[in-house]
């Protein structure tokens, strides 16, 4: 293109100040702040610009600014969306790590806001009128449901391995069976937080088999702890060997050497009545001599993202004394949210009704299944759904959060498929919905899992699919 109409062209790109004149931008400006409505009307002038110059055709005689004031209105919506927004999870997992694993109970939420909408008691002991510790607040609740003598809530259960192996064995060995050297997605690995800790790790026996034996051989004067980890995200099956806590507390009573466990979930109630076996609960652990035990606040539990430890006080002293604790430490609103959800679990039946994640887990198959037509008539209902062929499907959800591999609880799916769009289609229509709605393309079908999913995430998932059938 020459340089004469270049010049012409980009003549024809109203400025910033002709555009806020318009109509939707002056209903921009009312509702959103006046540096957002700017960037977004400059992005949009900046884009037709660069448009314009790379065309190879020649450029059009006239640019219809109404356009370019409706791209500015929806830019600068998107420029104001919460980065950390609400999804409908309609994945099917229930403790999904990339979608904020459990959600909380609503009396926790209703503490959380009571607790920090005003000054509180995070480190005041109201009942001497002196300075207190934060460390005391879920503490005693946790000694109530465990059994264990004492408890300490960290940031998160990585954190509380990372605490007690340095306490503990900082400058020492950990003897931990090969069968046990988990990764829990990204960077959590026991070789590589036992590094971190300033601990060697001590590794015995085989990838399938570990015997009390392997435990007894490797001791020497370097050993200071003995460590099992829940293996909660696989599982080693066929010819396979490993030592129950029992047995290894019953060998670090002989020895002289504490017996930790991280237990990855920490569950407090039996899941073998919902279908789902092999997960030990805390309180288990603890009657078994643990002399220490950490598990995640935001899994089976269902509260808020903490690491909680629960063992010996001795043990939990050294802990809470090791200047880590300071980094480690819970804010207000963690302990708010942890308190109130652990209270939950004085009656166990208050427990799975009310904390969102058992209630998932133990809601019985038969219950999903009206739940899922009335989603799937709410599409139906849309005008254009005649486009969409729209089913109710058995499937299978997951616990997920590294809890419970290989176990699968039976559900019900509303699955969507369209000669008219593409899954990938409806999945990226429906993701960038605000709320995202968040499913699986499984077989040419776009899936939603009602386990996951809450009444109240219907109609997000109804306006989202009217966008669909809009566009
Ligand atoms: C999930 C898990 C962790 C990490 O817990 P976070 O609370 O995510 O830090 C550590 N160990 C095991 C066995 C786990 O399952």
């Amino acid at each position: 293109m020459d340089r004469s109409s270049t010049k012409e062209i980009l003549r024809l790109i109203p400025s910033v100040d002709a555009m806020l004149q318009m109509e939707t931008i002056a209903e921009a400006l009312a509702r959103y702040p006046r540096r957002l409505v700017l960037d977004a009307l400059r992005q949009i002038l900046d884009e037709t610009r660069e448009t314009l110059l790379k065309a190879t055709e020649p450029g059009p005689s006239e640019i219809d600014r109404q356009k370019l004031a409706a791209r500015a209105a929806e830019r600068v919506e998107l420029l104001s969306r919460f980065t950390f927004r609400r999804v409908v999870n309609a994945t099917g997992i229930i403790i999904h790590t990339n979608l904020g694993r459990s959600l909380l109970p609503e009396k926790a939420v209703e503490r959380l806001e009571l607790i920090c909408s005003g000054y509180n008691n995070l480190e005041y002991d109201i009942d001497r009128g002196e300075r207190g510790s934060r460390h005391a607040h879920a503490e005693a609740i946790l000694r109530e449901l465990t059994g264990a003598e004492a408890a300490l809530v960290l940031n998160n259960n990585a954190g509380a391995v990372l605490l007690a192996l340095n306490t503990l064995a900082q400058g020492g060995e950990v003897i931990v069976s090969r069968g046990e050297l988990v990764e829990i997605g990204g960077s959590f690995r026991i070789p590589d937080v036992m590094s971190s800790s300033g601990a060697t790790l001590r590794e015995v026996g085989t990838t399938n088999r570990t015997h009390l034996k392997d435990y007894a051989s490797a001791i020497n004067e370097q050993t200071a702890l003995l460590m099992k980890v829940h293996t909660s995200n696989y599982r080693v099956i066929g010819f396979t060997a490993e030592v129950g806590l029992d047995k290894l507390v019953g060998l670090g009573r002989e020895r002289g050497l504490p017996v930790i466990e991280d237990l990855g979930s920490g569950c407090f109630v039996d899941l073998a009545p919902f279908g789902l076996h092999g997960e030990i609960t805390v309180q288990e652990t603890i009657r078994a001599g643990a002399d220490l035990v950490t598990f995640s606040g935001d899994k089976l539990l269902g509260g808020p993202q903490a690491g909680i430890m629960v063992g010996r006080s001795e043990l939990i002293d050294r802990c809470k004394k090791n200047p880590m604790t300071r980094a480690l430490r819970v804010g207000k609103m963690t302990l708010a949210a942890l308190e109130a959800t652990l209270r939950l679990y004085r009656d166990e039946h208050q427990a799975l009704e009310q904390i969102p994640t058992l209630r998932m887990i133990s809601t019985p198959e038969a219950d999903l299944e009206p739940r899922a037509h009335t989603l799937a008539t709410l599409i139906r209902a849309l005008s254009g759904s005649s486009v969409l062929e729209i089913a109710v499907k058995r499937g299978h959800s997951q616990v997920g959060g590294g809890s419970l591999p290989a176990q699968n609880l039976p559900t019900r799916l509303v699955a969507v498929k369209s000669e008219t769009y593409t899954p990938n289609r409806i999945e990226q229509v429906l993701r960038n919905s605000d709320p995202a709605v968040i499913g699986r393309i499984e077989s040419d079908a776009f899936l939603m899992d009602l386990r996951t999913m809450e009444d109240s995430d219907f109609e997000p998932v109804r306006i989202a699919f009217e966008q669909l059938l809009r566009d």
